[in-house]
């Protein structure tokens, strides 16, 4: 497979890692607060919880445990065939603390409520420098 040697780009910047090795999962990238260690994401530069400034990058993920979900039966826009059927959209927990909302990989009957999920990195599309360009999703640990 040519995969592995074909670089991948963040569809958005700033919101989670691309390991060089496809085979390794990807980390979310949130923020630690050094005040009250609240922990965040995305990443922001004060916290929420005491408004101190003192904070710090920190890398999330890759297992969430579901906290509640929803199954839209609509392809989503400019996915690929995978997603024809729809896809679900879930609220994630992360062992860290945040909870962090995000597209499910899987079939509307694929997913319950405490489940434990996986991050993971899917490409939506090629660019024009011919470089995957790739979303973050959380799929089911047990269909990996
Ligand atoms: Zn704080």
């Amino acid at each position: 497979m040519t995969q592995a040697e074909k670089e991948r780009v963040p569809i958005e910047k700033g919101f989670f890692t691309i390991p060089r090795d496809p085979s390794e999962p990807p980390s979310l990238l949130g923020t630690r607060c050094r005040s009250c260690s609240e922990v965040f994401f995305p990443r922001r530069k004060v916290c929420a919880k005491c408004l101190s400034q003192d904070t710090e990058d920190t890398l999330l993920g890759p297992r969430g445990t579901l906290y509640t979900y929803t199954y839209v039966h609509v392809p989503m826009f400019g996915t690929s065939r995978t997603d024809a059927q729809g896809y679900g959209v879930g609220q994630v927990d992360l062992p860290e603390g945040p909870r962090v909302q995000a597209v499910l990989s899987g079939g509307a009957e694929d997913f319950r409520i405490g489940m434990e999920l996986e991050l993971q990195l899917e490409t939506l599309r090629e660019n024009r420098k011919g470089q995957d360009v790739v979303i973050f999703r959380f799929r089911p640990l047990a269909a990996a």
